[in-house]
């Protein structure tokens, strides 16, 4: 399994995961992996209105399209500010079902080790882990490490 040659970190912008990505710039500088940044966006949701009734004149596409680009500018900001310069990094945003396209990101890039916090953006703690995260762990083709949504060093 060692050296870790790619590492994916998922991120939701959430802070246990800017930890995660902390953890895994660290684990990419160590083992001179290059280092993935993911983010999902999940499909706007599409609420069909009574029959008869007309539709609503909102521009989904335009929507989306716009959800993008504040998402792409967000992923710089968390790499600019979180990456130390040595790391090779690479970011991808995907629109789909969170964990289905960690999982296939993780496929397809052939990475051989998931970081990714146990909580994110919902942060229900009393589950032992975020519906994204279980998922990825019950799913993952590679090793997951999942780092906890606590300060490690409180
Ligand atoms: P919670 O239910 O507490 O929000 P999740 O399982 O959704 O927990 O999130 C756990 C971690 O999974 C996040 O910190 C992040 O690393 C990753 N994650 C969640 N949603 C996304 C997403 N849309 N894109 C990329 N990573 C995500």
């Amino acid at each position: 399994m060692l050296p870790f040659r790619k590492i994916l970190c998922p991120v939701d912008f959430s802070e246990p995961s800017t930890r995660a990505l902390v953890a895994a710039e660290e684990l990419a500088r160590r083992y001179e992996a290059e280092l993935h940044v993911l983010h999902v966006v999940p499909p706007v949701p599409l609420v069909e209105l009574p029959p008869g009734s007309g539709t609503v004149a909102f521009d989904v596409k335009k929507y989306e399209t716009e959800l993008l680009t504040s998402y792409q500018n967000f992923l710089n900001e968390i790499i600019a500010a979180n990456i130390k310069p040595g790391v090779s990094v690479s970011q991808h945003l995907e629109m789909g079902d969170p964990a289905h396209e960690i999982i296939v990101m993780a496929d397809e890039l052939n990475s051989d080790l998931i970081v990714i916090a146990t909580h994110g953006r919902t942060g229900l703690r009393r589950f032992f882990f975020g519906s994204v995260a279980e998922a990825v762990v019950r799913r993952s083709p590679c090793a997951v490490l999942t780092i906890p949504a606590h300060d490690l060093t409180a």
